[in-house]
């Protein structure tokens, strides 16, 4: 059965939700909500769970930001965004891999050469159960409006261009609490890394282009930064 791993109220208004396979952040306030990701199809209603525990109602969705458009991110956002009327919103550059003009996703030839290693036919399994092979396109999204996203709850967003992972990934940080959301750029744990709870990046084959993610990662600027909220592991406290 698909959970919840945990919860946590890390600012006013800011729930980060580690789900069951990837992490979704709810914003709250002003009687509405705004998500950040929002998991795999299959975690559609774990998402409404999500805002009902931040004390809102799914019903008060408005928007739906893309960090980048991976079936594990933003899969369920087109059943979400018809069952509540939300927008979804991705950077510009990101539009046709969410619109999936493009695919920028890991494929199973891609995994061939890792097929072998330890746990990565258990991770495919049940990435495929969640949904990951449907289409999770959603051809209505638009363009995030701005380098700084005034969100419907009263927070604000500064977007954080970080290609590589994919060619329009961005991270988004929360400048009051310090709270950086930093979508597959860098993670804390994944089922398919063994170190949980660092900084780290996800393996190569998950990339776009690989030098770039590195180099995203590498240019990060955490000295802002009090509370990471990654796409996938624990949150981290800095
Ligand atoms: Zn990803």
């Amino acid at each position: 059965m698909r959970e919840i791993r945990s919860t946590s109220e890390v600012a006013p208004g800011i729930l980060f939700v580690e789900g069951p396979a990837s992490n979704w952040t709810v914003f709250h306030g002003d009687g509405a909500v705004e998500l950040v990701d929002c998991g795999y199809p299959a975690d559609r209603p774990l998402v409404e769970a999500s805002i009902r525990a931040a004390g809102a109602e799914p019903a008060d969705l408005r928007r739906i930001l893309i960090t980048h458009g991976h079936s594990d991110h933003l899969g369920s956002s087109r059943e979400l965004a018809v069952r509540h009327g939300a927008a979804v919103q991705t950077a510009a550059a990101e539009l046709p891999n969410v619109r999936r003009e493009v695919t920028e996703q890991v494929t199973v030839a891609d995994l061939l050469p890792s097929v072998l290693k330890r746990g990565t036919v258990r991770w495919a399994v049940e990435a495929i159960r969640a949904g990951g092979l449907g289409d999770v396109g959603v051809p209505s999204a638009t363009a995030f409006d701005g380098d700084t996203l005034e969100l419907s709850t009263g927070h604000r967003l500064h977007v954080v261009a970080t290609p590589g992972h994919t060619s329009g990934h961005a991270c988004l940080f929360e400048p009051d609490a310090r709270v950086l959301i930093t979508g597959d750029v860098v993670v804390t744990g994944h089922a398919l890394l063994r170190e949980s709870g660092e900084l780290q990046q996800l393996p190569a084959f998950f990339h776009h282009d690989v030098a770039a993610a590195a180099a995203s990662a590498r240019s990060l600027d955490l000295c802002d930064t009090a509370i990471v909220l990654p796409g996938h592991g624990p949150l981290l406290r800095l």
